[in-house]
């Protein structure tokens, strides 16, 4: 292996390259950036700070992929619109390198594929969008822009605080592809969505050393004072930094040595409709899934369509899941890494399945509550489409710079109550035919049409023997009793549109 040590310049501590290709590393001991040149290194001055994350990772960690053993050499940390990601510099025993994209907890290994033949031009790429490649077809998962954070180890380029990503990620089935539009020529990154188990990887950052840095850990769940009402907020450290305060609702976002408020609010308006709360526990198949948070989610052009809510579980060995409740019933949905064959807008494959398309809508936030790995907001909309077979939901979600493909499978609510522990009063039976006293106070009062039809009925055989010798006086009084009938059902149906 031609590895090849220098002394830092800066502090005189031995620093490595590991690989040939790599043009830079980031000093361990001082943070110099050293900028390699044939056989000589220069200082480029002082890497930025690396924002703690909690990813079990670390340089030094290793591995095996296909069945070649590979060791974390280097990081880059960048930020974009959904928070952090690190991008691991992987050196493979063969010399070759690759990446390790890591999300949140989500992988994905690739490795350079040399530069792309026919690129689409970057701007003009939307979530979606096909594009052939090396004989296959390939559709835009993600598209973005970010800024470098901080970089560390050994690195094949050189970053600093200023240096900005531009990339899109297309997938195709199970495969994963990165067109890097960073450099002079896109360059084209292959592979595909692992996990660290499938990895076999070695050399983690141990638990201790985790817990260490993220203060009150516990199983990778933390709790959280919200900084402007005190109330507790369920968080995972690294991956849900994005909160709303399920007493206040205030906005709030986690780093690791502070909570800061974004949109403080006072008033206490979250009080109403989900049926299970941000911070509960759900045994499921024996293992602990906590409710991080709901979305309060609707169809903004039906107001015909009730409002429906979307649960974030998570599991420190699954990661994240969705339990969906509407008022026809709940379902359990899992965002899919591996992406039907081919989808229109009739019709959608996976796993060599059919899936019929049932609706296209538009969904829209109402009301969040709770941490999430993205700062949800009332207002934020997606284009939703549902596709099916059988009692399976396989459900596209679109917006203008992503995509992705969720399964969903009904469950029943008592099955969700079992793994709550406790009665659930779900959404469906508080949209039930409402009980006599709320016929009064406006719920449920579409009941009372039929009932209305039968009392006017009795109303008019009953005074019928006044009425018919035309007595004008019987006739008005029955008309008023009729009238003060059907006034409360008339007004509500008025008050329902
Ligand atoms: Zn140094
Ligand atoms: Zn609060």
């Amino acid at each position: 292996m031609a590895m090849y040590q220098v002394a830092c310049p800066a502090c005189g501590a031995p620093v490595e390259f590991r690989s040939a290709a790599s043009r830079m590393a980031v000093c361990g001991y001082c943070h110099s950036s050293l900028l390699r040149d044939a056989d000589s290194v220069r200082d480029v001055g002082r890497m930025a700070a690396l924002v703690e994350d909690h990813s079990p990772l670390q340089v030094m960690s290793s591995g095996l992929f296909d069945g070649t053993p590979f060791t974390v050499v280097g990081r880059i940390q960048l930020r974009y619109d959904h928070g952090v990601w690190n991008e691991w510099y992987l050196l493979f025993d063969d010399g070759s390198d690759g990446w390790l994209g890591d999300f949140a907890g989500q992988f994905v290994l690739t490795r350079p594929a040399g530069e792309a033949s026919a690129p689409p031009l970057f701007e003009r790429v939307e979530a979606g969008a096909r594009w052939s490649h090396g004989g296959r077809s390939w559709f835009a998962a993600d598209i973005r822009e970010a800024q470098c954070v901080a970089g560390e180890g050994e690195l094949p380029f050189a970053v600093d605080a200023r240096w900005t990503a531009r990339v899109i990620d297309y997938r195709s089935e199970n495969e994963f592809l990165t067109l890097d539009y960073s450099g002079a020529a896109p360059v084209v990154y292959r592979g595909r969505a692992v996990t660290l188990a499938q990895l076999q990887a070695q050399h983690l950052r141990d638990a201790d050393d985790v817990s260490a840095r993220a203060g009150r850990l516990e199983g990778r769940v933390e709790q959280l004072d919200c900084p402007a009402c005190g109330a507790a907020i369920t968080l995972v450290p690294g991956m849900t930094q994005h909160l709303t305060c399920p007493s206040c609702t205030s906005q709030v976002t986690a780093s690791a040595s502070q909570a800061e408020v974004l949109e403080r609010h006072e008033a206490d308006r979250l009080r109403v409709g989900a049926s299970i709360q941000a911070g509960e526990v759900m045994r499921i198949d024996d293992r602990v899934w906590r409710v991080l948070g709901w979305l309060r989610c609707a169809v903004p052009d039906d107001a015909s369509e009730p409002d429906w809510y979307e649960y974030l579980l998570f599991c420190p060995q699954h990661g994240f899941s969705w339990l969906i409740e509407t008022t026809t019933g709940w379902q359990r949905a899992r965002t899919l890494d591996r992406w039907p064959s081919t989808f229109s807008d009739s019709a959608a494959l996976l796993d060599g399945q059919r899936y019929t398309r049932r609706y296209l809508y538009r969904s829209e936030i109402r009301q969040v509550c709770g941490a999430f790995t993205w700062r949800a907001r009332a207002g934020d909309s997606t284009d939703v489409g549902e596709y099916v077979h059988g009692a399976s939901v396989l459900n596209v979600e679109r917006s203008a710079h992503e995509m992705s493909w969720s399964l969903a499978e009904p469950v029943s609510a008592d099955t969700v109550a079992g793994w709550l522990g406790r009665k659930l009063v779900s959404i469906a039976s508080q949209d039930a035919p409402a009980a006599i006293g709320d016929l009064f106070t406006g719920a449920g009062a579409g009941q009372l049409r039929p009932v209305a039809r039968i009392f006017t009925l009795i109303l008019v055989v009953l005074n019928l023997r006044y009425v018919l010798p035309f007595n004008l006086d019987a006739l008005f009084t029955t008309a008023v009793f009729v009238v003060l009938l059907w006034l409360p059902v008339l007004k509500w149906d008025g008050a329902g549109e």
